[in-house]
């Protein structure tokens, strides 16, 4: 018995040594990392003989800080923002306008980069939604229903109606390529809507599209509007998708539009995407076939892409600079965006006036000037720049903590 206790006690003690040896591994570990790093931080020649000694006698920390420094120099270099000058750019959109010229199907995606001019903020450049909440800073911004089509946004419409564009793959969710009057049979909006909700309980699936942001009650995995289905009665959802969700929807994401129009490609122009979250969509990039049988890649991004080193051309410019270039090499006009032919006032089912106010964001203003009309919730909320949630913000935190205990 009294063995038995003595075995006990010793495993016991042993156990603790071992664990009390390891914290103390580890933390001379840490102690010869700080060593070497300031070692390593100053110059050379600067260094003293034990400085040097310390170096040669813990090579494999020095090997690893300096895996490190390289890989985080990458890192940011991939974060910066590079811009071609004025004649590097001419002379790359020429390059541009011969192959758009001679696509037989061009097909474009486009990401948040296209938006920045209609003061939407992109996810990953250096005040973007992604980068801001990494850093954990909260994202304040003018309310969204204010942007209006880029010029990027008016060519692309005016290319598709050139027949030059065949079908624009988008995962941008400010719904601008529809108001720029693109047709829908030729936009897939892979990441949604934000003026769209939809009654996936009617069959086949009933939208209805608003004039306001209407995921501000929604987030990941929380679709509910609020609002009801006027035919069914059923609770209305979103149609974001959020990063981490599959999205299923039939419109506005149009999938199959976008995987047509992959296949059939010879030529893909991406568009202010930084292509992270493109990239992982193995139908757009025809990666099955052959390298020389993959559509032609042409980015436009100031910052690095992960399809950098497969593209036939990279520029780095804004969208509308190039956009402009390009159409003047193509000697194509930009029309100008007009909220009188925007299609979205068509489109839109008002709102039954029990659901007055199931909406605090701005309503965007009908062409004949009716905002003066608007009931008071709405233009309080005119005066609100933090931007809570709804299809970023919110919905993107809840997937990155825990959700709290309510
Ligand atoms: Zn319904």
């Amino acid at each position: 018995m009294a063995e038995e206790a003595d075995t006990g006690v010793s495993v016991r003690t042993e156990r603790k040594a071992l664990e009390k040896a390891k914290i103390l591994q580890r933390e001379s570990e840490r102690r010869t990392f700080r060593l070497v790093g300031r070692v390593l931080k100053k110059p050379e020649a600067e260094r003293s003989e034990e400085e040097a000694a310390v170096l040669l006698l813990h090579r494999e920390t020095v090997e690893e800080l300096c895996r490190r420094q390289v890989r985080s120099t990458v890192l940011k270099r991939k974060q910066e923002e590079v811009f071609d000058d004025a004649d590097q750019l001419r002379s790359k959109v020429r390059q541009l306008a011969d192959a758009v010229k001679h696509a037989k199907h061009l097909v474009v995606y486009t990401g948040a980069g296209i938006s920045t001019a209609a003061s939407i903020p992109d996810y990953r450049g250096p005040n973007g939604v992604w980068t801001q909440l990494q850093k954990g800073r909260t994202v304040s911004s003018s309310d969204l229903s204010k942007a209006e089509p880029t010029v990027t946004h008016m060519c692309i419409k005016m290319l598709h109606k050139e027949t030059l564009v065949k079908h624009v793959v988008s995962q941008n969710c400010d719904g601008l390529h529809l108001r720029s009057g693109l047709s829908r049979q030729v936009l897939s909006e892979l990441h949604g809507n934000m003026f769209i909700e939809v009654c996936t309980s009617c069959s086949p699936v009933r939208e209805y599209v608003r004039l306001f942001d209407v995921t501000e009650r929604t987030s990941l995995h929380r679709h509910g509007t609020g609002r009801r289905c006027s035919h069914c009665g059923s609770e209305l959802r979103d149609t974001i998708v959020h990063f981490g969700e599959r999205g299923t929807l039939e419109q506005p994401l149009n999938w199959k539009g976008a995987a047509e129009a992959a296949n059939m490609a010879d030529v893909i122009l991406c568009l202010g995407s930084s292509l992270k979250v493109l990239k992982k969509y193995a139908c757009l990039w025809s990666m099955n076939r052959p390298a020389n049988r993959r559509p032609k890649l042409y980015i436009v991004n100031l910052q690095w892409t992960p399809k950098d080193d497969l593209a036939v051309l990279k520029i780095n410019g804004k969208c509308d600079d190039v956009m402009r270039l390009l159409m003047e090499e193509l000697s194509i006009q930009i029309p100008v965006y007009d909220r009188l032919e925007d299609p979205i006032f068509s489109l839109a089912t008002p709102l039954l006036p029990e659901e007055d106010d199931s909406c605090t964001r701005e309503v965007i203003a009908p062409p004949n000037g009716q905002e003066e009309s608007l009931p008071d919730c709405r233009k309080q909320a005119e005066e609100a720049t933090a931007v809570q949630g709804g299809w970023f913000g919110r919905g993107y935190r809840k997937g990155r903590k825990k959700k709290k205990a309510s």
